[in-house]
């Protein structure tokens, strides 16, 4: 029996850094990036507009209200025309280059629309039918203007390799005008269920019968994991179907079995995967629930055979399976996150392996507090559903107010 924090080191050990793959944007969401990328140009590429308003010379604000001649309307998307000088101004969108000469916008509710008014200009503009605002105030010092290159330079790296994209880089890749772009690959998993009471979802069970809910489980851990998973169905507990579909399991990079693995007389699986050359690192954990959790390798593929009690399967999963899946992703740290809480009421775990408790956590002013759900135990899915985090506690007492580690297990 191993420690949790040896069996995650072992997994991680384990886990082989998939290879780069050059993909499509929208796929690149969730996984790791396998390059550096440089911009293509000044973010942004030109002086523009931060505000609907107009384009000034500042020195015309000296004195407030200023009327000022529009020159020209200057909607995002167009190019100036027209130069701004002493005494006029363009109407400008949120978006749209500022004008030469131009060096503030004044925001469209410090103005006031000069309707049907004309403005005393320069000869050039009196030839033109030129209509006039009058400006209320300014937000001097501050010009309402992004500046070219502020963001970044053209040729500057703005994603480092190993970078996990989320969506505000996923908009960045675009804005340098990447349409495609190399990530590390994510694995392919395949979930398989065992146990001969287990029919499937849509069947009613009959007598000793219950519904398979390990695979719609550890496919949803998957699919939230940014990783697609396909199902083998359900395998009976013999050693020929079991070994059947164990060894289709293992043409993927990642092998799930729920159950079965337990020391029962049917808990067949350590004995099918030894038969078919699977090395077993560890088959049982100082945890609870998850004692018979195991872990194999098969060339550079995972096996995990995760006990079949509900609760257990999820557990497993986010412990171990988590943190496999993205090392292999290429995450520098792909060990589950934790937070520090304080313990709401007091508990006690008995036994001597360590306690994975579904809580709550609350964020109340200055830490998080955590407070265990009342559960039936590691097949209970309806306490399970109410926890958001596991407290991992050790055995003994743990009066309120102790600070514990809690893992929140995402929304
Ligand atoms: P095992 O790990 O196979 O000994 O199973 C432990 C418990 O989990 C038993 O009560 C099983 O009926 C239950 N169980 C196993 N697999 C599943 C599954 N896929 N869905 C729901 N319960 C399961
Ligand atoms: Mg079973």
């Amino acid at each position: 029996m191993i420690e949790p924090q040896e069996a995650l080191r072992i997994v991680l050990e384990k886990s082989p850094r998939l290879a780069a793959v050059e993909v499509p944007l929208p796929e690149a969401v969730g996984a790791v990036l396998a390059e550096p990328v440089a911009s293509d140009s000044d973010l942004p590429p030109f002086d523009k507009s931060a505000m609907d308003g107009y384009a000034v010379r500042s020195a015309d604000l000296a004195r407030l209200p200023a009327d000022l001649a529009v020159v020209e309307s200057l909607p995002a998307g167009t190019a100036p025309t027209r130069p701004i000088q002493g005494g006029t101004c363009a109407k400008i969108m949120t978006g749209a280059p500022v004008p030469e000469g131009a060096d503030t916008v004044v925001r469209v509710e410090h103005t006031e629309w000069l309707a049907g008014g004309r403005v005393p200009c320069s000869e050039r503009h009196s030839l033109l039918q030129v209509q006039g605002v009058r400006i209320l105030r300014s937000d001097l010092p501050q010009r309402n203007i992004c500046l070219r290159g502020e963001d970044v330079r053209k040729g500057e790296t703005v994603l480092d390799a190993g970078r996990v994209l989320r969506p505000p880089e996923i908009g960045l890749l675009a804005s340098v005008g990447r349409e495609r772009v190399r990530i590390v690959r994510r694995p392919t998993v395949a979930v398989l269920a065992t146990g001969d009471e287990l029919v499937s979802v849509s069947t009613v069970p009959g007598p000793g019968q219950i519904r398979d809910a390990n695979s719609w489980s550890l496919l949803a851990c998957c699919r939230r994991a940014g990783v697609g998973a396909e199902s083998l169905g359900v395998a009976r507990d013999t050693l020929d179907h079991l070994g059947d579909r164990i060894a289709r399991g293992l043409e993927r990079d990642v092998l799930l079995v729920s159950g079965g693995v337990s020391v029962g007389e049917w808990d067949l699986v350590p004995k099918v995967l030894r038969d078919l050359g699977v090395t077993i690192h560890f088959a049982t954990v100082r945890m609870k629930p998850g004692k018979p959790t195991l872990f194999a390798t098969h060339g550079r593929g995972l096996v995990f055979g995760l006990p079949g009690n509900p609760v257990s399967t999820i557990v497993g999963f986010h412990l171990f399976v988590l943190p496999a899946l993205r090392r292999m992703m290429g995450w520098a740290d792909p060990a589950p996150p934790t937070v520090t809480a304080t313990l709401a009421i007091g508990a006690e775990v008995r036994g001597n392996r360590t306690a994975f408790v579904p809580a709550v956590l609350r964020w109340e002013g200055e830490t998080w507090v955590a407070k265990a759900v009342e559960t039936r135990g590691s097949a209970d899915l309806v306490g399970f559903s109410r926890a958001d985090a596991l407290l991992a506690l050790e055995p003994g007492t743990h009066p309120a107010g102790t600070r514990v580690e809690a893992y929140p297990l995402g929304v």
